[in-house]
């Protein structure tokens, strides 16, 4: 397959091709045609497959670039994943009105917050500093259209489960959620029966 039959519009595939993408991966093939139309989708990948691509590309697709404040949501286990993601984003879209704020722990707050008050539209981060910028009014979720859950089994082995749960049910219900696992164990699917809408099931 190409990229240009996975249902991406032109602007898209103009700043897929400038980032060097030529070909989609076997992730980004089986994902974004569904996630494009604005299903949840369930997507077992490890990292290393395409997967931030897989998921970030319809996320960008859907968004309103015209307009600044919160739209999507990404939750990763790591600063390091948080910061890869940012990048990779930042690496697929050439749009110079995109606003991401980058959220994760160890770093200091008020850079961050400056950046949401700016209008980010886009926020990637750590569980626990979401919930510190939702407690201190910073960030709030009542304009978010799309949720994703990167390496889901991860943050549930980190402990995250609480903090996830906390965010999600703040969350407007009328969304996209796409949630990324290397794994499907009983508790990532728990979390995807309680937090997903009929969830495709995206298993290579
Ligand atoms: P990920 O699995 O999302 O961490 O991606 C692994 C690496 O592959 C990243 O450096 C991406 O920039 C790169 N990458 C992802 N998809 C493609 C693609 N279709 N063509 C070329 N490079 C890609």
């Amino acid at each position: 397959t190409s990229f240009s039959e996975l249902g991406l519009n032109e602007k898209i595939l103009k700043d897929l091709s400038k980032a060097g993408y030529e070909t989609p991966s076997p992730i980004q093939s089986e994902l974004i045609p569904i996630a494009v139309t604005g299903q949840d989708c369930i997507g077992q990948a490890r990292t290393g497959t395409g997967k931030t691509a897989a998921f970030s590309l319809p996320v960008l697709q859907q968004l309103d670039f015209r307009r600044p404040g919160m739209q999507a949501l990404i939750l990763a286990p790591t600063r390091e994943l948080s910061e890869q993601v940012a990048a990779e984003i930042r690496k697929l879209c050439t749009s110079k009105s995109l606003s991401i704020a980058v959220l994760v722990g160890g770093k200091p707050v008020r850079p961050q917050e400056n950046q949401l008050k700016k209008g980010a539209q886009i926020a990637v981060g750590t569980p626990g500093r979401v919930i510190d910028h939702i407690n201190r009014g910073n960030l709030k979720l009542g304009t978010l259209g799309f949720v994703v859950l990167d390496e889901a089994d991860r943050m549930l082995d980190i402990g995250f489960r609480p903090d996830i749960e906390k965010i999600l049910r703040k969350c407007p219900e009328k969304r996209q959620t796409l949630l990324l696992s290397a794994t499907l164990p009983p508790p990532v699917e728990r979390l995807a029966n309680r937090y997903m809408q009929n969830p495709v099931m995206i298993d290579l």
